[in-house]
């Protein structure tokens, strides 16, 4: 592939940014800031496309509201990877109607992985008329344009339009949320199709952002005061398979390691066919690259992992798993499981049962599948009944809950090292533990005695553990 091709071109950036300025010389003729509202589902990726979107709009002179009421612009940047996630999209999208009712000037807009797909962009049109702009995941940087169409002509403006190698947007600067985390994209798209999966069909073709584009940007964020920084990609262990051999994403990461300042590095998703022990070892070596991975398994069958097209067995998995303890014995795991993919058996269903008890994964993300319209999985024969998967996945989550309270029962007594968030806890002991943090390995402690110490490492002892979080005291001798 010409990577290169896939940069939008500085004529393009230059034309678009003519139709911000247009859009903004529109909006102040009211003579007072333009607000948005955005929204986003899904994953990371869409919660940094969003933060692009904002920059857009920032660039388009709006300032951000968190009341609809308020807005003149409100955007919902969608996700289609399960269809439980499309139908709380169309129940938000359900409730503009009334926002627009309070206020026709209101422009609507959805966008996404969703409003990448036809079908979801002629349901739009036919049964959701006050929604404005629609646009796909390969429209995005048109946004400035599709806005101005959508105002200055007063119509409806669909764009799905796009080559489905992609694109890459550089030299727009983000709108990121408060805090100490933050997210870069260190490329875009997927070449996997893993069987089960839509991402492809609406993210197109794979493609890297440069090593210079990524570090420029990641001291930017590190000068910004952010300190958690997680580098996202579908399958960041192929990150620069289209770089020409220029850099791998274990030489990423030793560049980023070298950057000067306080702060700690995380990265998914890891595919596990792309996995190396060069990652872990490189990860082991690092000062400031956290001992913690991402690593979807999705199911413990090989039969089932061939029919998902995930291009490893379980075994292979095993063995990347018990290299990355041998280099890293503290390292943090989470993983990604199907339940119910079509064809599973109580019998290949067990085998991921097994799998997990051998790895003992800290957390889990887990999914009843869900077809999706495109992929290979959706034509599958498909005979479990609903309340078998169901079965399943409850036993699945009463087994992983066991894990992860065993797991975070052994932090009990230890000292850690942890990074003070400025939220606090409502579900606290007596209001005992109020401060939210987040280990190496990103797991939630509740720290007692840490107000003023907002943004900054600090050592903490554990005294208490449940499922889903750690509570401790921040450690003597530490100081404000
Ligand atoms: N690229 C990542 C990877 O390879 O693991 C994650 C992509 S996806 C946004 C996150 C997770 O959603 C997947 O790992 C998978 O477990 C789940 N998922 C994707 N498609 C699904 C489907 N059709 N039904 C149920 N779960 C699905
Ligand atoms: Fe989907 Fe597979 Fe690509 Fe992940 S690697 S985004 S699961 S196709």
């Amino acid at each position: 592939m010409d990577r290169t091709s896939r940069v939008v071109s500085a004529e393009e950036l230059e034309r678009q940014r003519a139709f911000a300025a247009r859009v903004r010389d529109h909006y102040a003729l009211r003579g007072r800031m333009p607000l948005a509202w955005t929204q986003t589902f899904g994953c990371q990726q869409n919660e940094a496309d969003t933060e692009l979107i904002r920059g857009m709009l920032a660039e388009m002179g709006f300032g951000f509201c968190e009341d609809v009421d308020e807005a003149d612009i409100v955007l919902i940047n969608t996700c289609a990877i399960r269809e439980h996630a499309e139908d709380r999209v169309y129940g938000n999208v359900g409730e503009l109607s009334h926002a627009k009712k309070k206020n026709p000037a209101l422009i609507t807009v959805l966008c996404g992985c969703m409003a990448q797909q036809k079908h979801v962009a002629e349901r739009i049109r036919s049964s959701y008329p006050y929604v404005d702009i629609v646009f796909g995941t390969h429209a995005l940087p048109r946004f400035p344009q599709l806005l101005f169409e959508c105002i200055s002509r007063k119509k409806r403006v669909f764009d799905l339009e796009g080559d489905e190698r992609g694109y890459i947007l550089e030299g727009v600067e983000p709108v990121r949320q408060k805090g100490r985390r933050a997210w870069l994209s260190i490329m875009y798209g997927c070449n996997n199709f893993c069987s089960y999966c839509v991402v492809p069909y609406v993210r197109g073709r794979e493609r890297s952002r440069t090593p210079e584009a990524i570090l420029a940007e990641f001291k930017s964020l590190v000068a910004q005061g952010y300190k958690d920084i997680t580098l996202l990609g579908q399958n960041v262990n192929s990150y620069g398979s289209d770089l020409g051999g220029a850099c791998d994403f274990p030489t990423l990461l030793e560049m980023i390691d070298e950057v000067p300042g306080e702060f700690w590095v995380r990265f998914m998703t890891s595919h596990p066919k792309d996995a190396s022990t060069r990652l872990f070892d490189v990860m082991a070596r690092s000062e400031r690259i956290c001992s913690s991975i991402h690593l979807p398994v999705q199911a413990g069958s090989d039969r089932v992992l061939h029919e998902m097209n995930r291009r490893y067995t379980a075994e292979k998995h095993l063995s990347l798993v018990d290299y990355a303890r041998s280099v890293m014995p503290d390292i943090t795991m989470t993983s990604d499981i199907i339940v119910g993919f079509p064809g599973e058996t109580d019998e290949d269903f067990q085998k991921t049962i097994d799998l997990l008890e051998r790895v003992r994964f800290d957390s889990l993300f887990t999914f009843i599948f869900s077809p999706r319209r495109g992929t290979k999985a959706w034509d599958m024969p498909d005979p479990m009944s609903r309340e078998n998967k169901q079965r399943n996945f409850d036993r699945l989550l009463a087994v992983q809950n066991r894990i992860s309270r065993e797991k975070n029962d052994e932090y009990v007594g230890r000292r850690v090292r942890v990074l003070v968030g400025e939220e606090e806890n409502e579900k606290s002991y007596n209001n005992e533990y109020t401060k939210q943090s987040r280990t190496e390995g990103f797991k939630l402690v509740y720290l007692r005695g840490a107000e003023g110490l907002e943004g900054r490492f600090v050592d903490a002892i554990i005294e208490r553990s449940s499922t889903w979080a750690l509570f401790g005291a921040v450690a003597d001798g530490e100081s404000r």
